[in-house]
């Protein structure tokens, strides 16, 4: 079966629809025909400031959250990355074949050091979408199923693997992002020109593991646009129709059915049904979630042995890629 793998951060105590509808949904319906690879990136987390026990948390409320969804440890490797030192071991190597203008071509970096205020950018912040192709490297994934902010990773991750194979002989697979039609990009619904974030400003994210009356109120507050109309119109209706393709990616009904379904009804009417498609949807998952944090040793024997099987396939891709680079082996 074809190899995937994808990361996500534990960098908020709750994933937002955004990871849900851009990433983990498909994680989900690829683990059954694929070999599957999906991993809490701590590493990636602290590119930016973590409090330890809030990170230790959150790396487990993740995993719960994962499961939760619906990735299925027995059909799945599911692992946080820091158990698998593979990565930081090959993220080095990428790093040293990696170019300095290259690396600041990435619109992501940019984009968060400047959220952040330049003084408290790491140079971690700044090679993550290298560790990031370490990741996927490492286990030969063919696909990457992520949302449209990851595509310029992805193909950097391309570029580093052309780049090897040509240097060392052919090593690498190179993989593809595999990038959601609908909502891939799930706009926040405070300020409908930004991504959805589950860790930047602004907060008009809708988080998986809210209060089912916070989401509605999110959702009833949401920026709306000028006019009544429940149209799709990306440019003159970013609000609206960010709405539209978060109702359309959970209910299954295409944007079309539901413009029609909301003719002459108004805004309102919109963001009430949506919450309740919405909420109706998360209360499984926020059940099951806290069911799996009930029981943490069991979480974390999960992960141990998701850890172990990612290693017998990271390992020797590592020491193949540390023999062609001409490391003497240790006698
Ligand atoms: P952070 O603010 O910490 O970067 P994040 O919400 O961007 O958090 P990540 O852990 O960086 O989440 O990314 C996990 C996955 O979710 C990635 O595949 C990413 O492309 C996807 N993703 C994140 N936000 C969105 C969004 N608004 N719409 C679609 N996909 C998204
Ligand atoms: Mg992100």
């Amino acid at each position: 079966a074809p190899r995937v793998l994808s990361g996500i951060q534990p960098t908020a105590d709750s994933f937002t629809l955004g990871n849900y509808l851009g990433a983990l949904r498909q994680w989900v319906s690829m683990q059954d025909d694929h070999d599957a690879f999906y991993c809490v990136v701590d590493l990636h987390a602290i590119t930016v400031e973590q409090d330890p026990a809030v990170l230790r948390r959150r790396t487990l409320v993740a995993a719960a959250q994962l499961i939760a969804l619906g990735v299925d440890p027995a059909s799945s490797t599911l692992f946080v990355q820091s158990h698998v030192p593979e990565h930081a071991q090959l993220g080095w190597v990428m790093q040293c074949l990696t170019g300095f203008g290259e690396a600041s071509r990435m619109t992501q970096f940019k984009d968060k050091s400047q959220r952040q205020g330049a003084g408290s950018t790491s140079v971690g912040l700044f090679t993550y979408p290298v560790l990031q192709a370490a990741d996927i490297l490492l286990y030969q994934a063919e696909r990457v199923p992520v949302g449209e902010d990851q595509r310029q990773h992805v193909e950097l991750t391309r570029d580093l693997a052309t780049r090897f194979n040509g240097r060392y002989g052919a090593t690498f697979t190179l993989p593809e992002a595999y990038i959601p039609p609908g909502a891939a990009k799930v706009l926040d619904l405070q300020t409908p020109e930004k991504q959805m974030s589950k860790s930047l400003p602004p907060s008009g994210g809708v988080f998986l593991l809210d209060d089912p009356k916070v989401t509605a109120k999110k959702i009833r507050s949401a920026v709306t646009d000028t006019g009544r109309e429940v149209v799709a119109d990306p440019v003159g209706k970013p609000g609206v129709t960010n709405l539209l393709a978060i109702h359309s990616a959970l209910s299954g009904r295409s944007t079309a059915e539901l413009e029609e379904h909301f003719t002459g009804r108004g805004y309102g009417d919109l963001k009430k049904e949506l919450a309740e498609v919405v909420t109706d949807h998360l209360a499984p998952v926020q059940a099951r979630t806290t069911e799996l944090l009930a029981d943490t040793a069991e979480l974390e024997r999960v992960l141990a042995a998701g850890a172990a099987r990612a290693r017998e396939v990271a390992a020797p891709v590592l020491a193949d890629v540390y023999a062609k680079v001409g490391f003497l082996p240790p006698a």
